[in-house]
């Protein structure tokens, strides 16, 4: 049979007895594993023996996850995480030591700045800010301690698009490794390590899941060595995914083709819309014209997502108004759920990112970000309409 199809490739990639002659893969709710004798024990630490030992280690539910996204991603293996901060963790710490540098996106998640601003330097790890829009501006920081590059393509709240390939090409001329966050495009649009990448996070609690009834992260490795080095890691810091987050991740994960086309038409149609209005001063979505990298994304993603920001032209006050009227949609954090969900990224998501870095990502307090949901379309855009004529009238 040729190489299946990514939708098939989503349910078909685990074995169809999964064990007891299930058809569904069991939740294997344990903490141990029961060994035949003293010696089987014994082989299965010392590694001579393939196995499962204790759920910290690995469960065979949270396996069955891993493989089937390090499948979706064309990777070698991948390591589930109770969270996606786990995994973006992981993809550093499991790596780096003192006295190396790091490269990172000047756009990320959050957390994400938290965890290189603050916390890598505490361990002595440098870290560099660069725009990752600019090949010239990593050649100019690159030094001979880089190890990492560490790139959120699409970024987390903007959108901005990280030239993967040209990005890779040049690091793995330097020896350093390239790490995507690819959380926004999940791998059904963006296949980081085929464009050179080596490491690629989610926040699976995204689109990955897509229900938010999960909080989960997995990484996924290109090669068996870098993959030992994060197993070792996830072992002694404890990180691992739970059992019924694997189950729910995966059965999560069945929809996810046809969450992400439904997902992505209905949210180049509401970037149409509010291009339009004119409260509106400019929308950040890579599939529309306007879009500064339009171009750039169109040539690494196979589609364009369903997250996207737009900023309002009665600055702060118009966006919290607009927060405050709209019925429909959900005013929550995370994104990628199967409803529409909204926020306010510099009081929100984005509130812990140090001032001049928010600038540098042109992340602006008149900025709103939405989360395009499975709903009928016209039902989202009534929500605006009518959000946007309650505005005008006084409060
Ligand atoms: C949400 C998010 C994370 C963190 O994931 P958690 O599951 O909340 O830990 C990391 N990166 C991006 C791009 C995100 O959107």
């Amino acid at each position: 049979m040729s190489e299946l199809g990514f939708a098939s490739k989503v349910l078909h990639t685990e074995p169809h007895d999964k064990g007891m002659h299930s058809h569904v893969t069991p939740i294997f709710q344990t903490a141990s594993f029961v060994f035949d004798s003293p010696d089987h024990g014994a082989a299965l630490f010392a590694g001579k023996e393939q196995g499962h030992i204790y759920s910290r280690l690995g469960n065979p539910t949270v396996e069955a996850y891993e493989t089937v996204v390090a499948a979706l991603e064309e990777g070698v293996a991948g390591a589930a995480f109770g969270s996606g901060m786990g995994a973006v963790s992981a993809s550093m710490l499991a790596f780096l030591k003192a006295g190396d540098s790091c490269l990172v996106g000047d756009t990320l998640y959050g957390c994400s700045v938290d965890l290189v601003q603050d916390h890598l330097p505490r361990l002595g790890i440098e870290v560099i800010t660069i725009d990752p829009a600019a090949i010239s501006d990593i050649e100019k920081n690159f030094k001979p301690t880089t190890k990492i590059i560490y790139l959120e393509t699409p970024a987390n709240p903007t959108n901005k698009i990280s030239d993967i390939p040209a990005i890779a090409e040049f690091a793995h001329k330097h020896g350093a490794m390239v790490v995507v966050d690819n959380t926004f495009s999940s791998p059904y649009f963006q296949k980081p390590l085929k464009l050179g990448a080596d490491i690629v996070v989610h926040s699976s609690t995204k689109y990955i899941n897509g229900h938010s009834d999960v909080v989960g992260g997995v990484l996924v490795a290109s090669t068996k060595d870098q993959m030992a080095k994060v197993l070792e890691w996830r072992k002694v810091t404890g990180g691992i995914m739970g059992p019924m987050d694997a189950f729910l991740s995966l059965r999560g994960l069945k929809t996810l083709p046809i969450r992400m086309e439904k997902i992505q038409k209905s949210a180049l149609e509401v970037a149409q819309y509010l291009e339009k209005r004119p409260e509106v001063e400019k929308v950040l979505h890579p599939g529309l014209p306007s879009f500064p990298q339009h171009e750039l994304a169109s040539k690494i993603m196979t589609g364009y997502g369903g997250t996207f920001s737009f900023t309002m032209k009665g600055g702060f006050e118009a966006a919290k108004r607009l927060l405050e009227e709209v019925k429909f949609m959900t005013v929550c954090v995370s994104l990628g759920a199967i409803d529409t969900m909204i926020q306010h990224p510099a009081s929100m998501t984005h509130a812990c990112v140090p001032e001049h870095l928010m600038i540098k990502q042109g992340l602006t307090r008149n900025m709103i970000r939405i989360s395009i949901g499975i709903e009928d379309t016209k039902d989202i855009i009534a929500d605006f309409d009518q959000a946007f004529e309650a505005m005008k009238k006084a409060k």
